[in-house]
């Protein structure tokens, strides 16, 4: 169990078989570094889910551990899925919950970008 009482990084995890295509996503973008689509359950009219191509469990691990192009690659497909749903005019928001405590539930580092609607104070 690392610190963020994740265990370590498991490929069966549902967002690896994403991405090795084995289980089917609505996709919404896909650069070399990360895979944009929507969630299944949208808590908004807007939500995409963004995830790096790569072995992370959460963002704790991704931003000690992923390379400079890949957190510069990851983070640019973030900002150019907001730009590509039209957004920036109305605001959006981006979401990761880290770890147990911090409410993750799919132990493969994804950003949440929600948009579509006025979004309310969230933190419970
Ligand atoms: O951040 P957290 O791990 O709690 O969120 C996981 C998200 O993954 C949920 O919003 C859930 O709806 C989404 N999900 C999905 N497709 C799946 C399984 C989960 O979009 N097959």
């Amino acid at each position: 169990m690392s610190t963020t009482g994740l265990p370590p990084y498991d490929d069966t995890n549902i967002f690896a078989r994403i991405l090795r295509g084995e289980v089917p996503c609505k996709r919404v973008a896909e650069s070399e570094h990360a895979l944009a689509f929507e969630d299944i359950n949208p808590q908004a009219p807007v939500h995409v889910l963004v995830i790096p191509k790569g072995h992370w469990c959460s963002f704790a691990d991704f931003s000690a551990a992923a390379s400079e192009a890949q957190q510069a690659g990851f983070w640019r497909l973030v900002g150019q899925v907001a730009h590509g749903a039209g957004l920036e005019e109305s605001g959006y928001r981006i979401l990761s919950n880290m770890g147990v405590q911090g409410g993750q539930e799919v132990p493969h580092f994804h950003v949440h970008l929600f948009g579509g609607r006025r979004l309310g104070r969230m933190v419970q």
